[in-house]
């Protein structure tokens, strides 16, 4: 039997839930949510917390939540379908708890998913949720980065084997290892980013400029790197440090699937190159496609391919 995209299990939950038993979270920690009454109920004796009001903002909050996570996910079907699901769960941070960095929108937490039990776990931060409650609110429609999030998020998902591979050159206090990862980052994040860039959306408007700005980048953060004493998590979070890669990684990611695709596909990408720079939409069933040929390109030869462009001996592999 085939899989549908409706059949899915997709569970959304605040977390913690205010409404847990061992919950920490007050009313002072939701007065960012419209619509939240900051009030005890006097009559009832009850927290701000427990009103019926805000009870209801909760289940609001959740079923807003799986709408627009479904939503992605059939988009992006074509290249979910082959997945074994047996859950989806998203845990809603409403309280910042979780993440209180200032600009993340949501995350794939690859630590928290099974590949053998088909469970995958993703977090919302508040950001995009307070995107979410605002366009609600004013029966406005999204922006395309907050209506794409999800796409990203999933690609991830599909990545999950390089990305757990991956997490290990972060790991290790070999600086040459990081180094590694600091440059996997760029594929990783520029397979994923690739539905947000194919759809029109580019900070970088060419693929030379993108190629120019990533041997900088790449050229800056070496020299910052000590290659003669182990490293620690501090340097390794400064080394991945940056959004570089969400805006040239895309562009790499096209140019290396043109090389190693050279004999099959080399029209598509070269036509997708060209119609990025010049602001041609690109047809959806391309977008996957695309995506789908980013998503086989492994981690080391990736690292390979890179390769080509710096001076002999710049990789450390
Ligand atoms: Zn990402």
């Amino acid at each position: 039997m085939d899989n549908s995209p409706e059949d899915l299990k997709v569970f959304a939950y605040l977390a913690p839930h205010p409404l847990d038993d061992d919950s920490i979270i007050e009313g002072d920690c939701l007065t960012w949510i419209p619509g939240f009454l900051n009030e005890e109920d006097e009559e009832e004796g009850l927290p701000a917390t427990y009103r019926e009001c805000n009870i209801k903002i909760y289940d609001e909050i959740e079923a807003l939540t799986e709408f627009h996570f479904k939503n992605s996910i059939k988009n992006m079907w074509p290249l979910l379908s082959k997945i074994q699901f047996q859950s989806l769960q998203i845990a809603i941070d409403i309280s910042g708890i979780i993440n209180n960095q200032k600009n993340t929108s949501a995350s794939y937490l690859h630590n928290k998913s099974s590949q053998i039990e088909g469970i995958y776990t993703f977090s919302l931060d508040r950001n995009l949720l307070h995107s979410y409650l605002q366009a609600k609110a004013n029966n406005t429609v999204l922006d395309n980065y907050d209506l794409s999030v999800w796409e990203h998020e999933l690609i991830h998902l599909l990545d999950h084997e390089e990305i757990l591979k991956g997490t290990l050159y972060g790991l290790s206090d070999a600086p040459s290892e990081n180094f590694k990862y600091f440059f996997l980052k760029f594929r990783q994040e520029g397979i994923a980013h690739l539905h947000y860039v194919l759809n029109g959306n580019l900070k970088i408007k060419n693929l030379d400029t993108a190629i120019k700005d990533f041997i900088v980048f790449a050229t800056e953060k070496k020299a910052k790197l000590d290659f003669s004493k182990p490293t620690n998590q501090a340097i390794v979070e400064e080394l991945l440090s940056g959004f570089e890669y969400y805006n040239i990684g895309p562009w790499i990611i096209l140019d290396l699937l043109r090389d190693q695709w050279e004999n099959i596909h080399y029209e598509m990408l070269n036509d997708c190159i060209a119609n990025l720079k010049s602001n041609q939409p690109i047809e959806k069933e391309t977008i996957l496609e695309i995506i789908k040929l980013g998503l086989q390109l492994d981690s080391i030869t990736y690292l390979k391919m890179t390769e080509k462009y710096f001076d002999k001996g710049f990789m450390p592999l």
